[in-house]
């Protein structure tokens, strides 16, 4: 019930403005972390895949350097030897001493023509005597030219990369070749190299695949050896392509990667970021930027809240004086006006007062209307009785006189209707002049008029009227002559008559002050005592 009548009344301004405003500022700063995220992950995903593509790009420059420093290297080392008996002592410490010089293998053999290791450092490999039969031990005897092999298992089951460079003596007879190994799941210089790079806690990683897109590096060593040429960005740098794109892996994960090739050995160098981390980074920028701007959200309500109710006050206040007049509010004088910081609601303000003012004139206009009469502006038969009932109420005695003009008739008949207007208005001013201040003169009817006299006697009613009479007879009227009045008198001394007795009264004696010839008060309470006093 209450709720519909509520809404029958509408919603206040100052909540429907704070709701607004509320409103937008909320939508505002969800359109904003929506574009802002959007554009943050977009911007953090291009920056990720780039960086990714320098890293593979830079990576894969240091490895070339790196692969053709080992090769460098184990070619001075095999040029050493090339006047060397392999089998002799100090080979072994001249190994030794490559070995410790150039630090990019995990050992170095000496194999000779046959396939059989001569020499080895570290030398406790337990290797020396054994014939290598391994595709990449094969190859190197068979070309006799310096070689990188894929990744294989070796005699000691350890997987390794072989770099070898053939031997010749100075005559140019071949006498083997010297081979470096990269163990590939022991501490080796590609974990050296690339693993110190991945030292950003952002899930990204190198890994290396070789020309068969066989993983020769993974910071995971458990994969190394794995064949991943499934992979679309090992498929593509198996096609000698370098590039950045998102990709998921293998085991189903989606990373921002960058690759290049290793140009002198067929190798693929590739960046990943795991994607998962653009979007918690952008997750946490967001929850930074919401958490941020919570007390400006707060104060802005404080203040939208504020500044609302500041608006609709003075409003507020015109829908009150407004309610109170649709109540019927009769103390409300009129609507202050105050200059409010609004033009409109000043304008309002004003317009409204203004409307106020008019009505309450106009109602004014309209009352003094129902309560006088027209012609002679005294008060009219209803404004008497309203005066009387409330004498009644207070228990105030008082005494009416009752007025008729003599032979009133023969005025309008003699000098017409509107002289005898006049003659009346005459008699109205000489009564409203005579009465005392706390007297009520009123027009009762056509030519009769009464007098209501408060806290006043009979006796004091009949020498004010007698005064009036005597005056009246010593008037020059409009009508060039002097009129007379006859009058009737009662009181209600006990307040116990009511309004019609006594004007009842009134009129009965007036009626005997005619029979008894006109121009003559005579009082109720003498009539019948047959002492009826006549002045004349
Ligand atoms: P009396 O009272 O002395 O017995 O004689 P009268 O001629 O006054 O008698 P009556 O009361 O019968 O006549 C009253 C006259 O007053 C009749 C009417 O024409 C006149 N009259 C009543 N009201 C008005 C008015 O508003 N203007 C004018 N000009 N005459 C009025
Ligand atoms: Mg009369
Ligand atoms: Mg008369």
């Amino acid at each position: 019930m209450e709720q519909a009548s509520r809404n029958k009344r509408g919603f206040k301004l100052s909540a429907i403005i704070s709701f607004v405003v509320l409103i937008s500022v909320l939508v505002t700063i969800v359109i904003t972390t929506i574009v802002s995220y959007q554009a943050e992950k977009k911007s953090l995903y291009t920056n990720t895949i780039e960086l990714n593509n320098i890293n593979a790009k830079d990576m894969s420059k240091a490895t070339q350097s790196l692969v053709l420093s080992m090769k460098k290297s184990i070619k001075v080392t095999a040029e050493y030897f090339s006047d060397e008996t392999l089998t002799d002592e100090n080979v072994l410490s001249q190994l030794d001493f490559f070995m410790n010089t150039n630090h990019y293998f995990n050992s170095i053999v000496i194999v000779n023509v046959d396939g059989t290791v001569v020499s080895t450092s570290p030398n406790n490999l337990g290797l020396i005597g054994e014939k290598l039969n391994s595709n990449a031990a094969q190859k190197a005897l068979e070309l006799k030219a310096p070689l990188i092999s894929e990744p294989y298992q070796a005699v000691t089951k350890r997987l390794i990369v072989l770099v070898s460079h053939p031997i010749f003596d100075s005559e140019g007879n071949y006498k083997g070749f010297v081979a470096g190994s990269i163990y590939l799941q022991q501490p080796n210089i590609f974990q050296e190299i690339l693993g110190t790079q991945n030292k950003n806690n952002n899930g990204s990683y190198f890994y290396v695949v070789d020309s068969s897109g066989t993983l020769i590096y993974h910071p995971d060593t458990n994969r190394i050896a794995q064949k991943v040429n499934e992979n679309p960005v090992v498929k593509q740098l198996m096609k000698g392509v370098s590039g950045q794109q998102h990709v998921i892996n293998s085991l189903g994960i989606s990373y921002l990667a960058g690759y290049a090739i290793v140009k002198e050995v067929g190798w693929g160098i590739v960046s990943q970021t795991p994607e998962s981390y653009i979007n918690s980074t952008t997750q946490k920028l967001i929850e930074k930027t919401v958490y941020f701007s919570m007390p400006y959200l707060f104060i802005l309500l404080i203040m939208t809240l504020w500044l609302s109710r500041k608006l609709t006050y003075p409003l507020n206040r015109l829908a009150n004086y407004a309610s109170r007049l649709s109540q019927g509010d009769h103390q409300l004088e009129s609507i202050p006006v105050y200059t409010y910081w609004n033009y409109e609601t000043n304008e309002l303000t004003k317009t409204i007062a203004l409307a106020f003012d008019r009505m309450k004139k106009k109602t004014d206009e309209l009352s003094q209307e129902a309560q006088t009469d027209a012609l002679t502006g005294l008060a009219n038969r209803r404004t008497m009785q309203a005066i009387t009932s409330l004498w009644k109420e207070q228990e105030i005695p008082f005494s009416i006189i009752m007025v008729d003009l003599d032979r009133f008739k023969l005025v309008n008949d003699t000098y017409g209707h509107q002289k005898g207007d006049e003659v009346l208005k005459f008699l109205a001013q000489m009564m409203m002049d005579e009465k005392r201040d706390q007297d009520f003169c009123c027009r009762y009817g056509g030519e009769e008029f009464t007098i209501l006299l408060p806290e006043t006697s009979e006796k004091e009613a009949y020498l004010i009227a007698e005064r009036l009479r005597m005056k009246m007879a010593t008037l020059i009227s409009p009508i060039g002559r002097s009129v007379t009045l006859s009058l009737g008198i009662s009181a209600n001394s006990h307040a116990g008559e009511d309004l019609d007795t006594l004007l009842q009264y009134a009129d009965e004696a007036l009626y005997a002050a005619k029979e008894q010839g006109r121009n003559q008060t005579v009082m109720y309470s003498k009539m019948y005592r047959k002492e009826v006093e006549t002045v004349k």
